[in-house]
């Protein structure tokens, strides 16, 4: 059984960039579901005693098993993302803004090009910052419940871009957000 990670800061905390309404709705409804769901579907089978990481490489491209890759995915996916936010977030550390600037040019160039991949998102899914195998810091996107974590990379910031993360604050200006997020709320550990 797995349990929902508690918020590390007040819901109220995050405002004006992300509302304690949107934050009731998107911990409180959408990342409990995915919790709810994915012990629903694992109880009694094989999946039962293992990590959500074990579960989501056992389960990645399997059909058999999409609706446990869905929701276990989407429950670590918003565990992530809800650890790497704060409020008067911003920057990076000196040893960061150092590796991102040899990969990207600077930190506003990384922004930019980070945004971008948010935009280009088609429909719901997450924009993430990732390590590859090789250790070479890389902006992606991947959509619906889909993680880097599936696929071999290491994430190290996101911003989750499906609608119910920011409609209530921002409709439909998903850049908006993203720059609200980037700017103001991203923790970096
Ligand atoms: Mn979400």
């Amino acid at each position: 059984m797995f349990e929902m990670i508690a918020l590390p800061y007040n819901p109220a905390e995050l405002a004006p960039y992300m509302s304690e309404e949107t934050l009731n709705y998107h911990y409180g409804k959408h990342y409990k579901t995915y919790v709810e769901n994915l012990n629903n579907l694992i109880k009694g089978t094989e999946f039962e005693n293992m990590t959500l990481e074990e579960i989501i490489h056992r389960t990645v491209g399997k059909e058999e098993y999409t609706a446990i890759f869905n929701n276990a995915a989407q429950a670590w996916n918003h565990q992530f993302f809800f650890e790497h936010l704060q409020a008067n977030g911003g920057e990076p550390g000196p040893e960061m803004q150092i590796r991102i600037a040899k990969q990207f040019g600077s930190y506003q160039d990384f922004l930019k090009e980070f945004k971008q991949n948010a935009l280009s998102q088609f429909g719901s899914g997450w924009a993430w910052l990732a390590e590859d195998p090789s250790g070479k810091l890389l902006v992606l996107k991947t959509p619906n419940a889909d993680t880097p974590l599936a696929h071999g990379y290491k994430p190290l910031m996101t911003v989750d871009v499906w609608e119910h993360a920011y409609y209530l604050d921002y409709q439909n200006r998903r850049g908006d957000f993203v720059d609200a997020v980037t700017n103001h709320l991203w923790k970096w550990q």
